[in-house]
């Protein structure tokens, strides 16, 4: 069996203080897959001095001394894209599309933060003073285990971009792509020390960047009850925080739209990821009079979709990342049932077919009233609440009666009108008629599902901490 027992640290592989051991379970097979050894709070405290030591080692360096790194970072990550989808396969169950997907998004990642940077006003004039836009120093980034190149290598670069150096503590559960990426993040040969891992547990390792005062900033994505817990550890050292957490983000199918042409979209915003998504759009608001209509083309759109080996270009829903996540979803689903959704497809259990492994069968309710728990609370599962509403004015009022404001969907034939509806709902995101990606364009939460914006301008600008000179000299 695979042993993990080395962290990085100024530019070197070395063995953990820490001897907590962690088995990783194949959640396909269910067999242990792998051992890791945890780093600790020691652990923790010498990343954070490497990290604060190379932020004083580099000070003041040049935008082309970065924008040459951020591009070699791009070059090693790029380069590995077969190593690292292979292993997110391997370890998470990711289905093959969004492996791919994860993987060319970290390697883009680096890129488009060297683009950003190239012209970046850094100075600038306001009335009568001149601003400066400052790294904040160390920074720390805590990554989920739902996409893990993709969070370390975005957080990662946005501030090396800004001029920060980092320690990354990823999930646990992602120890094993983490090795890989990692080994291929070395290989760019950056300055030892700009980027320091640990695997550790979130509330050991985690907790230790959160109270130390050495650290300027935390960028966490996770669940919203950490992100409150890392919130409120935050002020005692009034760390800057980006929190980026969970959603339940609702779906609004306008009585004009092609209901035939959306039922793909909505089935597959709703199960992104193996419906391991933060933005997965898992309340679909529909017109009452069109429900019998709607409940038929959403399960024939679910029956489309397939559950299994994630290893097959084909499958579009892999397993739960772990026994808990798998059992956290069928208590969501026997929760469904017992406060009288009607089961439209699905269940507990494991799919038709399948004889282990954490895979859960996708499951569509109906007659789902917003109040119930499966309409309320994030699922991470396949799992989709159809809500009926009465008209335009109930059905923004149901995607808003939610603690979160992630991310939302609107399918409607009539663009102006899809527009209006978009710019009142209270969500970071609005996707109109389809599935999009925009990098450079911020993504957050309103309300509970966050603090903060990441990507673009919006999200460097995060990494950095205006100046303002006044009395200076202007020939500098
Ligand atoms: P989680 O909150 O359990 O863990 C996230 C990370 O925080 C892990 O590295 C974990 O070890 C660490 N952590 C746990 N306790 C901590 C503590 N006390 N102090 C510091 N760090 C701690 O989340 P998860 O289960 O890994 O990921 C799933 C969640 O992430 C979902 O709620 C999902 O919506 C959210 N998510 C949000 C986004 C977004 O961009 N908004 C993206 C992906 C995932």
């Amino acid at each position: 069996m695979k042993s993990i027992d080395s962290i990085y640290i100024k530019g070197q592989f070395v063995t953990p203080h820490g001897t907590e051991r962690f088995t990783l379970i194949d959640p396909v097979t269910e067999q242990e897959a792998a051992q890791v050894t945890l780093a600790d709070e020691v652990d923790a405290e010498n990343a954070i001095a490497a990290a604060t030591a190379t932020y004083h080692e580099l000070a003041g360096s040049s935008r082309e001394q970065r924008m040459g790194w951020l591009a070699r970072l791009h070059e090693v990550v790029a380069a590995a894209e077969e190593e690292l989808i292979a292993m997110m396969i391997e370890e998470y169950g990711g289905p093959h599309g969004i492996s791919v997907a994860t993987s060319k998004r970290a390697a883009a990642s680096f890129d488009q933060a060297r683009t950003l940077l190239a012209d970046y006003p850094f100075e600038r004039q306001v009335a009568s003073a001149r601003v400066r836009m400052e790294p904040l120093g160390v920074v720390g980034l805590i990554t989920p285990w739902n996409a893990n190149y993709g969070m370390i290598c975005s957080k990662l670069a946005m501030a090396i971009a800004a001029g920060s150096t980092a320690v990354i503590k990823p999930s646990e559960l992602s120890a094993r792509q983490t090795e890989v990426l990692t080994r291929v993040l070395h290989r760019a040969e950056v300055p030892a020390g700009l980027f320091n891992v640990l695997t550790g547990r979130g509330d050991v390792v985690g907790a230790a960047f959160v109270r130390h005062p050495g650290i300027a900033k935390i960028s966490f994505t996770g669940s919203t009850a950490v992100g409150k817990s890392i919130a409120r550890g935050s002020a005692d050292t009034l760390k800057r925080v980006t929190l980026e957490l969970g959603g339940k983000s609702p779906t609004i199918l306008l009585d004009d739209a092609d209901f035939d042409k959306a039922m793909p979209f909505i089935a597959a915003a709703a199960t992104m990821n193996s419906g391991q998504a933060c933005l997965a759009g898992t309340r679909l608001l529909v017109p009452r009079a069109r429900l019998a209509e709607v409940e038929q083309a959403i399960v024939a759109a679910f029956l489309a979709l397939k559950v299994g080996d994630p290893r097959d270009p084909s499958t579009r829903i892999g397993p739960m990342v772990s026994s808990t996540q798998y059992q956290r979803v069928q208590a969501y689903i026997r929760k469904g049932i017992e406060e009288g959704a009607t089961l439209l497809l699905g269940g507990t259990g494991l799919p038709d077919g399948l004889e282990r492994g954490y895979f859960v069968r996708p499951t569509v309710f109906s007659n789902v009233r917003n109040d119930m728990t499966i309409a309320k609370e994030e699922i991470f599962g396949p799992v989709l609440s159809v809500i009926a509403y009465d008209d335009e004015e109930d059905a923004i009022a149901i995607a808003n009666d939610t603690i979160y404001g992630l991310h939302a969907y609107v399918f409607s034939g009539d663009l102006a009108r899809a527009n209006r509806v978009a710019r009142r709902i209270e969500a970071g995101r609005v996707f109109i008629n389809g599935l999009y990606d925009e990098p450079m364009a911020p993504f957050g939460g309103f309300k509970q599902s966050g603090l903060g914006r990441e990507f673009g301008i919006f999200g460097l600008e995060e990494y950095l901490e205006p100046k303002t000179l006044l009395g200076y000299e202007q020939s500098l």
